[in-house]
């Protein structure tokens, strides 16, 4: 096989396999992500500390957009495994900003179709770190909601224009930055409506927010009032364009293996299908996730049809708890080393110390998030104290990790 070609960073020299993403150039010039970013904080500085949020851009210019693999690769510097999701993101926000590039001209050129995105996965596994880092990487303004919290117009808590007031804030009010952001939005399984069937009652915190929903999924001019307040006729309103809006929507949607494994078992009658049983894997069922359990789970068909890339996440396994510890690069044991080496504390971790990290938070199940709680009381004591001694070298061992987490472990009351 041949061998990969290793390029350099003609800024700082350092190769791909060390800075993840490298973009080239003419004549196989290279820069690394981390480059692109120094530079840009440069001319950021160097243009009198103007925001670069109050510059307004026009078309989105998707020929300097990184390529799905380029996305990818950048993605897997920040979160660990779940390949599949990456790489449906990275297609269709690739293909979404290509589209935006291109728009359909007059007269019957083909007018490619947005493509929003639908994650499903137990909590804590990435959803929201997957569209954060996109966002990051592609530097549009980017909001994340939480769906709970919408109901139908004129009931008790957040209209879904509220989505918009909120994007155009991270755009520093610049509407056609915002009109090419990306909304994450959480939570979405909490909105579906209690049954399969169409409710005959109102359903406030449920179809009627999906009904609400679909107006800014599909693109539309959506009357956004003043800085997110609530409507009031004299208001005057914002006009938001949504087409090209990129919407990325996550959900746990707890119980939805019950109606993939339904769906599953009611379709292997016949011989074409008993083969395919054979590879279903019980375990993970969440991969076999289609459309049609969306809408078993109380997601109208209409919402579905917006968010036509539907991905999984995979529930994280002890290995990648292990790897969230250390590999991103800003995983926690290097946000810890950092921290530590700005009072010139050098800070290593024992591998065992590490694995009792990984045991508390598979004991108390909280997955990935419960890891930030869990290092904090063992580190807490350290960062106190070791500030004010002449100690140059901290080693954490299972030991003193057990001892510290006993004795401030906070996470008792979440089990
Ligand atoms: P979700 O949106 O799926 O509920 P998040 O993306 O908010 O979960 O994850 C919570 C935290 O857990 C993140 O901030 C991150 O620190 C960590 N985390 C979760 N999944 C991963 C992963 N696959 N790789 C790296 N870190 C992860």
């Amino acid at each position: 096989m041949a061998k990969k070609r290793t390029s350099r960073c003609g800024f700082c020299g350092r190769t791909d396999e060390e800075v993840g993403l490298m973009l080239t150039g003419l004549e196989g010039m290279n820069i690394c992500a981390e480059c692109v970013e120094r530079a840009h904080q440069i001319l950021h500085e160097m243009s009198g500390k103007k925001s670069p949020k109050t510059t307004s851009t026009t078309a989105f210019d998707y020929r300097n957009m990184p390529k799905p693999q380029e996305i990818k690769e950048f993605l897997d510097g920040y979160v660990i495994g779940q390949d599949d999701a990456k790489r449906f993101l990275a297609v269709s926000v690739y293909n979404h900003y290509k589209r935006i590039g291109n728009p359909a001209t007059e007269g019957g050129d083909v007018e490619i179709e947005k493509s929003n995105i639908i994650m499903v996965g137990a909590t804590g596994t990435g959803k929201t770190l997957l569209a954060r880092t996109i966002a990051k990487l592609l530097n549009v303004p980017f909001t994340i909601v939480d769906a709970t919290v919408f109901t139908e117009a004129g009931y008790v808590g957040e209209d879904v224009e509220s989505i918009l007031s909120r994007l155009l804030q991270a755009a520093d009010w610049d509407v056609r930055r915002a009109e090419c952001g990306i909304v994450f939005i959480d939570e979405i399984d909490k909105i579906a409506r209690k049954s399969d069937n169409p409710s005959i009652t109102r359903d406030v915190s449920g179809e009627g927010v999906q009904q609400g929903l679909l107006k800014l999924l599909e693109g539309s001019i959506v009357n956004v009032p003043p800085k997110g307040g609530r409507k009031h006729p004299d208001q005057e309103y914002t006009q938001v364009d949504t087409r090209n809006i990129l919407f990325i929507c996550g959900g746990a949607f707890d119980g939805i293996e019950k109606k993939i494994a339904q769906r599953l078992n009611t379709h292997t009658v016949g011989y074409n299908n008993v083969r395919n049983t054979h590879r279903v894997d019980p375990k993970n069922l969440l991969q076999y996730v289609r459309p049609t359990d969306l809408k078993s789970f109380g997601l109208i068909p209409e919402i579905i049809g917006r968010l036509p890339v539907l991905t999984y996440l995979q529930p994280l396994d002890r290995e990648a708890l292990h790897r969230i510890l250390t590999e991103p690069r800003n995983s926690l044991v290097r946000q810890y080393q950092k921290i530590l080496a700005l009072d010139g504390v050098e800070l290593s971790f024992e591998p065992a110390a590490l694995d009792f990290v990984v045991d508390k938070a598979v004991e108390y199940k909280l997955g990935a998030r419960g890891l930030r709680s869990i290092m904090e009381s063992i580190m807490v004591t350290a960062m106190y104290e070791l500030p004010s001694s002449r100690k140059r070298k901290f080693v954490v061992t299972e030991d003193y990790a057990r001892r510290e987490f006993e004795k401030n472990n906070t996470l008792q009351a979440q089990v």
